[in-house]
């Protein structure tokens, strides 16, 4: 890989190109708005310091972008929103902040053909609201839905509540427009659901992180609206049933299937007085969308939970309070960093080794005395055991470090994956190695030198250095 030029007079040759090829209100210097734009929400990680901010308004400006990054050699750090746990969005020493959130038009809501166009900067629940109009639902809805962007979430394939049913971003991603290093726009994919014309590149930029290239257009499939959805509440004695319970329901598939852990819940509940039962170790939240109201779904679950112990079943169709309950949920991770700084893990194992993995994580934290509050899509197998730091405690930051690479090394143990929808980031990239071994390293790098061969594209994100693989 080429030396990229972090230093003084580079950067400043750069930005003087910029300003020269860009209208001025796209490009920024001012510290305060480098250092705003320079992290992620994952609060563990330092930033490196970014050199310039850009804020392209179309394809052809982030063209202009990337063309002047490759000849100056200067490292280019996608950012959408923001919103990403895995310092995916970070900025490394030097870089330019691409920020997509200028390019936040939707371009078209086809009916007919059940697709939405959209630049990456559209916000999820903008996209959502849009297309409900229509009676059509953009299905992949992170909890960060308000806050998100597409883009963003292409980029880290996102999940969410309901991809338990209907699939996570990939399998919505029709389409793509993605600048890559050099300049060259790509157009890849297709407007129709099926096709198999060629590799598969949608696929590969689809939770790339900003390694390969920008996304600056998709083409995204919509699904009708669902039925009204009735909501189930269950409580459980301990995290374990909990976990049974869902092992033991495989064939129904719920629109939502959620687990929250008792830390979990009490936080919430102490934040947000929803009135939860803060008795019970666990809880599931199941949502389904078939007919009147998911009633036959639902008595399949509430079955599967009695059988696994469940003290408190609670059913409902009123919309409002379903709502409510899923505000609960969505509330989990913001309720936990009340309490301190969080590391936020996010493995996922099959379904059948969900009890495994909670089992796993209960030992953990007492092994390592760290305080874990566990929630997640459950019925994905994902689940996001989060460690809660007491800020300025140094020790139980290390401890809580350790205990995250004993939760990923219980997830890999387990047939599962390091993440689940988080992404790979800086955060876990010396992790990779553990699951994806050394030919899987050797062909990923093959890829990135193929369409990013000066290594420009978000360095130091994703893959472990190239020294760094075993023979
Ligand atoms: C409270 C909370 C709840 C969350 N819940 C979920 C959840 O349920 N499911 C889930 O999957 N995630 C969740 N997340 C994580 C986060 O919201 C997602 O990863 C989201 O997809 C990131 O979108 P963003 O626009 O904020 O991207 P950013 O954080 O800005 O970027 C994320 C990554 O994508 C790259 N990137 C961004 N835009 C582009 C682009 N146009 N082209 C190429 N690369 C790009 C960046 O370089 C970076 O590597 C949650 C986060 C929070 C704070």
């Amino acid at each position: 890989m080429t030396e990229l030029h972090t230093g003084s007079a580079a950067g400043a040759r750069f930005i003087g190109d910029l300003r020269d090829a860009l209208p001025p209100d796209r490009v920024v210097t001012r510290p305060e708005t480098l250092e705003g734009l320079s992290r992620d929400k994952a609060h563990v990680l330092e930033p490196g310091r970014a050199l310039v901010g850009a804020f392209p308004t179309s394809a052809a400006e982030v063209s202009t972008v990337l063309q002047l990054a490759t000849e100056h050699r200067i490292p280019v750090v996608p950012r959408g929103a923001g919103s990403g746990l895995a310092g995916g969005a970070n900025a490394v020493d030097g870089c330019v902040i691409l920020s997509t959130l200028r390019m936040d038009r939707i371009v078209e809501i086809n009916t007919d053909d059940m697709i939405a166009v959209v630049g990456p900067g559209v916000i999820n629940a903008k996209l959502s609201a849009e297309v409900a109009k229509r009676g059509l639902m953009y299905a992949p809805d992170p909890s960060s839905f308000e806050i998100s962007s597409i883009g963003g979430n292409l980029a880290t394939n996102a999940g969410g509540l309901r991809c338990v049913k209907y699939g996570v971003t990939r399998e919505a991603t029709l389409g793509l427009e993605v600048v890559l290093a050099d300049g060259a726009i790509l157009r890849t994919g297709r407007r129709s659901v099926k096709g198999v014309a060629g590799y598969d590149l949608v696929s590969l930029f689809v939770g790339s992180e900003g390694t390969l290239g920008v996304i600056t257009e998709a083409t995204l499939r919509l699904r009708p609206s669902p039925l009204p959805a009735g909501t189930l509440l269950a409580s459980f004695p301990s995290l374990a049933d909990a976990a049974k319970a869902v092992a033991s329901m495989p064939s129904v598939t719920p629109s939502v299937l959620e687990l929250m852990d008792q830390t979990t819940i009490r936080a919430v509940e102490e934040w947000q007085h929803l009135g939860l039962d803060i008795g019970s170790a666990a809880m599931l939240i199941a949502r389904s969308d078939t007919a009147d109201f998911g009633r036959a779904e639902l008595d399949a679950v509430e079955k599967a939970c009695q059988a696994s112990g469940a003290t408190v079943i609670h059913r409902s169709i009123d919309a409002l309070e379903s709502e409510g309950l899923m505000g609960a949920r969505r509330a989990a991770l913001p309720a936990l960093e009340r309490l301190g700084i969080t590391l936020l893990e996010d493995v996922a194992v099959p379904r059948g080794r969900v009890v495994d993995l909670v089992q796993a994580v209960v030992r953990i934290a007492e092994e390592h005395d760290i305080r874990i509050g566990t929630f997640g899509h459950v019925g994905d197998g994902n689940l996001h055991p989060t460690l809660v730091i007491p800020r300025g405690d140094l020790a139980a930051q290390g401890r809580a470090m350790q205990a995250a690479e004993a939760i990923a090394a219980a997830a890999l143990s387990l047939g599962g994956t390091l993440t689940g929808e988080h992404g790979i980031g800086t955060l876990k990239r010396h992790q990779l190695a553990g699951e994806i071994g050394p030919d899987g390293l050797r062909a990923s790098w093959a890829i990135k030198n193929a369409l990013d061969p000066l290594g420009i594209m978000n360095p130091g994100k994703v893959l472990p250095p190239r020294q760094a693989i075993p023979d």
